[in-house]
């Protein structure tokens, strides 16, 4: 059961950054306004991440990293709003299959902290062998989950990554687009080691401002503002900014989706919105757009495989038809 397990799991985290997502998720999930990454060895050697978030619950500690245990279902009360948020319940569980994992975490109404160890699934103790319970230590309000020698027991895995800077620059970039999406919550990136912060974002900024702390002010100053709506077909709300027709996206810095808050890839709404700034801009140029879409619940596809981050939902060209005409007038209006 262990190999199938283990198997399974590889197959969900691929590289570090699927880690660093999962976690990310959870910790913006559990109301956190600030998060801090500390990451080593392209998150190999060490991923760890640290929020203010609510904390979890001393009892819920030795099922935390079972399969399908899931502290949402009682949060999100219909099943398809459940399902937006992708595979439930499976990340750490995957995580601690292929990896030493532990966790630090506290609620406001608990008055000391926690800290447990992980080893496929179960509570195990500080060595990561045998049994264990968790112990009560020092700590704040909020949980540090600590990824060490991820992929150390899937060799193949190992050899199959990219170089660690180039695992960590990947961390990176899913750090930036969470902390343009979500606006209440700071965000802080370091390698372990390095007294420079490589990303640091405040709360509360505005969405240009954002953009500018993660990509720089060459793009923030090129920036026009997307907003639309047709709740009749389900899009309650499409929010977002896109380059004008004179910037030049040399560093081909890839467009941002979320849809329902998750960080998602939408092929068709991607190639839709490619091919307007092509009416405004030199073929093959690279525009950089960022694009929040709320989608009514029971419209997203729900049968999605965890591994895959492409969305489909209901009535999906009609949708993409709205955006892109408002992209078009937005483009245009400046144009002229
Ligand atoms: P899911 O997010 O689908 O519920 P996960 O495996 O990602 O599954 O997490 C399992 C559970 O662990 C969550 O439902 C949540 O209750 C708890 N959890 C994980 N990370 C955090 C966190 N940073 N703060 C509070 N609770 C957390
Ligand atoms: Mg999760």
């Amino acid at each position: 059961v262990s190999v199938v397990n283990k198997i399974a799991a590889g197959e969900i985290i691929i590289q570090p950054a699927n880690a660093l997502k999962e976690m990310l998720e959870n910790s913006i999930d559990a109301q956190s306004t600030h998060i801090e990454i500390l990451v080593k060895e392209g998150g190999l050697k060490l991923l760890q991440i640290t929020d203010n978030g609510t904390g979890i619950n001393l009892e819920d500690l030795p099922l935390l990293c079972e399969r399908f245990a899931t502290s949402k279902l009682v949060k999100f009360d219909d099943l398809s709003s459940i399902a937006t948020y992708g595979f439930r319940g499976e990340a750490l569980a995957s995580i601690s299959h292929i990896s030493r994992l532990s966790v630090i975490t506290k609620t406001k109404e608990s008055s000391v902290a926690y800290k447990a160890y992980y080893m496929n699934g179960k509570l195990c103790n500080s060595n990561f062998k045998g049994e264990g319970q968790p112990k009560p230590i020092a700590g704040k309000v909020g949980t540090q989950i600590i990824v060490e020698d991820l992929f150390y027991n899937i060799p193949s895995r190992l050899r199959g990554l990219k170089s660690k800077n180039d695992e960590y620059g990947k961390i990176l970039d899913i750090i930036g687009r969470y902390a343009i999406h979500c606006g209440d919550v700071g965000f802080c990136c370091k390698k372990y080691g390095d007294p420079i912060q490589q990303l640091n974002t405040r709360p509360n900024l505005p969405l240009k401002e954002r953009i500018r702390t993660v990509y720089g002010s060459a793009i923030a100053n090129e920036l026009l503002e997307v907003d639309t709506e047709y709740p009749e077909l389900g899009l309650n709300k499409c929010s977002g900014m896109i380059t004008n027709s004179n910037y030049n996206n040399k560093k081909k810095i890839q467009p941002v989706i979320f849809i329902n808050h998750r960080l998602v890839t939408c092929e068709p709404l991607k190639r839709a919105i490619n091919s307007v700034f092509q009416f405004f801009l030199p073929k093959d140029s690279h525009p950089f757009f960022y694009i929040s879409l709320e989608i009514t619940p029971e419209n997203l596809d729900v049968n999605i495989h965890p591994t895959k981050r492409e969305v489909r939902f209901l009535n999906e060209d009609e949708i993409i038809e709205i955006i892109v005409n408002n992209i078009h007038s937005v483009l245009s209006s400046v144009d002229s």
